[in-house]
């Protein structure tokens, strides 16, 4: 149970803003003017469904616009508030700053529960209340683009790209009005994946520092540790997955809506995801043993804890209990300002959600670049890369027969490096650039600066840091 005197999560965000505003010497009134929301929309309207009309609640809310456009999720859930949306936007802004991405932050949200309805209905809904976000601007290719967020994805991202197109009948860039769309309708490669993968690289460039992870109290690399995950969605199942299969993580536990699963040899993964699609739950999964109080594995003795559902999951009620030593925040504020205070002094590292998920706005600040260059990226020069380094390969051919038993080719090796960078190959690159530079910025300070005790504090620093010198040279 969440305690009564737990802050709300945007409360929460300006806890942990203003811990790191203490620290720096901004000229007065510019703090608060990087702090506040800029403005939030609430909507309400109305769809005729099953004979009656239904009322939905849905918001845009715009925190900074010191580059536009802005940018953030739009979520289906029932949670959503004003509140919830307004701490979402607030920590796209510090997201954007921190991996260089050049957009202000932005976030929607619309209160339904997205299982309750069938895909005909969801479409209706989700063209309406795009509808009602286009025709305020809070959708432009120039000025606010979102993208997918929890309840939401590609599908969805499809709809409201063609609900602006045909209220932009001659926008040559309508395309760029949202991203996380499917590849036939404007979308990029790997942008499915992408907030996984950049979980994925993050722990990756965290444990090639071994400052940091001794700083955690650990020892050694990725591969072997046990891992558990909050949320098998789009954000938890690939970064589990990824971690899994190509770094020889053991995922130990896996947390759903209906329990969680547990087993200290590793759970499959791909099993797991195929039980949910088909059960719409983990319930009754043979291969692990079934925990119903699900949040207690939260607790579970475990080397790095993924919380990638939903935020306040690990709050001044649990935070004592928790045992991982690493944290990594797939998710937005999974962990409350008072328990990010309590797991500090207990030594846990947080590896915070402003940078740990900032896989997703990284890729789609690609897909939008896409988008308004109408050209898919490496179309220009994937196959020229493969001619030069066929030249280079048949030089060594020549070497091959020429030293005879004394030197060969590794058995590969001809395949891929002849092989030219697709868009796929690309993405990754910038996505693994863009976590690695980010990381290097944060811990730079985390070590450089006395005051300066942990990684979310240093993420706030660097961004805050990066929004306050846009806002000078504008003149603010
Ligand atoms: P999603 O809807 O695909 O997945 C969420 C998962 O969490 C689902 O499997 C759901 O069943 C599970 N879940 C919901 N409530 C739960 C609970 N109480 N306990 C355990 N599991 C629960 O959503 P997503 O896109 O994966 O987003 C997850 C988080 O990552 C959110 O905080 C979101 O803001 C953040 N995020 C997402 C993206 C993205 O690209 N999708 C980018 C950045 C941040």
């Amino acid at each position: 149970m969440t305690p009564a005197n737990e802050p709300s999560f945007r409360e929460s965000v300006d806890i942990m803003f203003n811990r790191a505003v203490a620290l720096m010497d901004l000229p007065p009134g510019l703090e608060e003017k990087i702090r506040v929301c800029n403005a939030t929309y609430t909507v309400r309207f109305g769809v005729r469904l099953r004979g009656q009309i239904h009322t939905f609640t849905g918001y845009r809310s715009v925190h900074s616009e010191h580059m536009e456009p802005v940018k953030g999720g739009i979520r289906f859930a029932m949670g959503v508030n004003q509140d919830e949306v307004e701490a979402l936007a607030a920590l796209m802004t510090y997201k954007c700053a921190l991996v260089e991405a050049p957009f202000g932050g932005s976030k929607g949200g619309l209160r339904i529960d997205p299982r309750e309805w069938d895909e005909h209905e969801l479409e209706q809904i989700t063209r309406r209340f795009a509808y009602e976000l286009a025709k305020r601007d809070l959708i432009h290719p120039s000025q606010n683009v979102p993208a997918p967020d929890m309840g939401t994805g590609e599908r969805e991202m499809a709809w409201i790209a063609d609900q602006y197109r045909r209220m932009n009948t001659t926008d040559i860039n309508s395309r760029a009005c949202v991203t996380g769309k499917p590849i036939n309708a404007g979308g990029i490669q790997g942008r499915t994946e992408a907030t996984g993968r950049g979980v994925q690289y993050a722990l990756q460039e965290f444990f090639r520092h071994p400052e940091d992870i001794k700083a955690a109290g650990m020892s050694g690399t990725l591969d072997g540790k046990r891992v558990v995950v909050q949320g098998l969605g789009n954000v938890g199942y690939h970064a589990a997955k990824f971690l899994q299969e190509e770094d020889g993580c053991k995922i130990t536990g896996i947390i759903e809506r209906d329990g969680a699963l547990v087993d200290d040899d590793g759970i499959d993964v791909e099993g797991v995801r195929s039980w949910i699609a088909k059960h719409g739950g983990v319930t009754g999964y043979p291969n692990a043993t079934h925990v119903e109080d699900g949040s207690s594995v939260l607790e579970k003795d475990c080397d790095i804890l993924v919380p990638a559902a939903l935020e306040g999951v690990i709050h001044m009620g649990n935070a004592a209990n928790i045992k991982a030593p690493l944290i990594i925040e797939a998710a937005n504020g999974p962990v409350t300002a008072g328990a990010d205070e309590i797991l500090r002094e207990k030594g846990c590292v947080i590896i915070p959600d402003m940078y740990a998920n900032a896989g997703g706005v990284t890729v789609s600040y690609f897909e939008w670049v896409k988008n308004l260059s109408h050209i898919r990226f490496g179309r220009m020069s994937r196959r020229e890369e493969e001619a030069r380094n066929e030249l280079l390969v048949n030089e060594l051919n020549k070497l091959d027969v020429h030293l005879g038993d004394n030197w060969s080719m590794s058995p590969d090796f001809k395949k891929k490096y002849m092989r030219g960078a697709g868009e796929l190959e690309l993405v990754r690159s910038g996505l693994d650039d863009t976590m690695r530079a980010a990381y290097q910025g944060m811990r730079e300070k985390w070590h450089s600066q006395d005051n300066v005790t942990d990684l979310r504090t240093a993420a706030y620093l660097v961004s805050i840091g990066k929004v306050a010198d846009s806002y000078r040279a504008l003149g603010l």
